[in-house]
């Protein structure tokens, strides 16, 4: 089929004669019937919304609180004790400290087949800590990390769902596992490669992912995005007088610059699908100094395994340069991180969106839209305020359309169980990403409405999956036969590698005192924004 969609107007031709197997609401009736709930499940479901609905105070001070607490990946310290806290409140077991990661846990309650895992993220992003609910940068602690991903609020998701469902399955003595768990430093896709290397998903039946969005839905097929190594060059060479004797020294700093350099003239020459950037971690101690140690830091992106290690092959020979041109030794090439390209479960996606029609968008208030908006007018992007529609189930872009972008290691995992990822509206439409902006909605009545969403139809799906005797087996079919019928996953994490649990640390240990002082206290205060003292929404006074 790909072979005929040779030009732009083939495709376009080709897209509109394709678009029927779109699952769009009003093509989704014949599909919809022959998956229809039995009354039981009916039943149970309705419980299962009412029970979240019940939640909302629950999933505001759970969402409020790891916002306050906006930490960086791997020191997800607070974020993470707090959230164990609240597991066993509610009858889960808990093991810590997995695969090495002291933030990283495993929670599970109930016994035997089938094990539902249910995963999000929990780090935050550099540079972004900001006042909620306010729509122009205003940091609560100027340089700190916050939520600028909105990684606040997955957890809630998560847990008010598999607190709903528990409830179901105590009571109707349905067998199976619930298992939460979370992303650790996923903005440095730093966890999950090792989670699976150690087997956390080893008894797993399926796994179901949150993460925050603007639409309510979710995916199937190779996802849109990249896979990556995140890996640190070391050069070592020799400290000499910077004016006094020079030619004495070997400076580690020249060949960070020169790989970078090398870097930057071969990108022109590297297929449009890679994207590959750069921090310089360490230049050296002071500039009278020939710098005997440098680092730099990349992000090699790709959207298959094979061009990921072609990138990576072409770095570690540029590091090798580099090294000879300057007569330093390249001393380390050290991973900090792996992602495998994401590609997502279709059965259990189309249940899902059928679970998302039933739930809907959250409705906004006047508020939440003049927040939105205003904060669009900030940024200089159309006012269109948040988004209202569900997201469409569509087909995933044939192999050719693909262009990369963003990633995140729940692609690891979905290449070694069934796995899908529910998007819920919890932000703005149209924000930068990695960004202060991205923080503002989310301990605001958006991020709750949009979690509330997200765990009925999380609640549902986990319904489904227990209690629709097809739909496990569907789901393994996909994965084996389609999934894997012509890419196998070899992990790009190395024997040797360990997770990078240091990153961070510093950063954290400077901050944390100020940003200790806004921690989220709801025995005081019925939300975040009431402590802080934001009157909602706070914008700008029009000129
Ligand atoms: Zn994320």
């Amino acid at each position: 089929m790909t072979g005929l969609l040779r030009t732009p107007n083939a495709l376009l031709i080709a897209a509109l004669l394709l678009s029927p197997c779109v699952v769009r609401p009003s093509l989704a009736q014949p599909e919809r019937s022959a998956r229809a709930d039995d009354p039981r499940l009916q039943r149970l479901k309705q419980e299962a919304l009412r029970d979240v609905d019940g939640m909302q105070k629950k999933v505001q001070e759970m969402v409020d609180m790891v916002f306050s607490f906006g930490e960086l990946g791997y020191q997800e310290v607070e974020t993470s004790r707090y959230l164990v806290a609240t597991l066993r409140q509610n009858g889960f077991t808990v093991t810590e400290g997995t695969s090495g990661m002291p933030t990283a846990w495993v929670a599970k309650w109930g016994s035997g087949k089938p094990v539902i895992a249910l995963g999000s993220d929990i780090d935050g992003i550099p540079q972004a800590s900001q006042k909620p609910g306010v729509a122009y940068r205003d940091p609560l602690v100027e340089g700190a990390p916050g939520h600028g991903e909105g990684h606040n609020s997955g957890q809630a998701v998560n847990i008010a769902a598999a607190l709903a469902v528990k409830k179901i399955m105590e009571r109707e003595k349905i067998p199976g596992t619930l298992m939460l768990w979370p992303g650790v430093a996923e903005e440095l896709v730093g966890a999950k490669a090792y989670f699976v290397r150690d087997g956390m998903f080893k008894d797993v039946d399926f796994v179901i992912f949150t993460h925050v969005g603007t639409k309510l839905g979710t995916s199937w097929g190779a996802s849109t995005g990249s896979g990556l190594v995140s890996v640190e060059y070391t050069f070592e060479g020799q400290t000499a007088h910077s004016a006094g004797s020079p030619w004495r020294g070997r400076s580690a700093l020249d060949a960070v610059e020169l790989m970078n350099a090398g870097w930057n003239y071969r990108r022109e020459h590297l297929r449009p699908q890679h994207r590959v950037h750069y921090v310089i971690r360490d230049g050296g101690d002071q500039p009278n100094v020939v710098p005997r140690r440098a680092s730099v830091w990349y992000y090699l992106r790709e959207i298959d395994y094979p061009h990921i290690q072609e990138l990576f092959t072409i770095a570690n020979d540029m590091a090798k340069g580099a090294a000879l041109m300057t007569g330093t030794t390249h001393a380390n090439t050290r991973m900090l991180g792996t992602a495998w390209p994401r590609h997502f479960n279709k059965p259990v996606a189309e249940a899902m969106t059928d679970n998302a029609k039933t739930v809907g968008m959250p409705t906004w208030s006047s508020a939440d839209q003049t927040l939105a908006k205003a904060l669009q007018k900030e940024l200089k992007e159309p006012e269109k305020g948040l988004d209202t529609a569900l997201a469409i189930l569509e087909a995933p872009k044939p192999d050719d359309e693909q262009r990369g972008g963003g990633s995140d290691d729940i692609g690891d995992v979905s290449w070694v169980v069934p796995t899908v990822t529910l998007s819920y509206p919890s932000n703005i439409p149209n924000l930068p990403g990695h960004n202060w902006a991205n923080a503002i909605a989310m301990a605001t009545p958006i991020a709750h409405k949009g979690v509330v969403a997200g765990a009925k139809v999380e609640a549902l799906t986990i319904l489904d999956l227990l209690l629709k005797p097809a739909l496990l087996p569907e789901a393994w079919k996909y994965f084996r036969d389609v999934q894997q019928k012509d890419v196998k996953y070899t992990p790009l994490l190395r024997a040797g590698d360990r997770p990078a649990t240091e990153l961070n640390a510093a950063v954290m240990a400077r901050y944390r005192p100020e940003m200790k002082k806004f921690y989220y206290d709801p025995s005081k205060y019925a939300t975040y924004l009431e402590q802080l003292g934001i009157q909602y929404p706070t914008v700008r006074k029009q000129d």
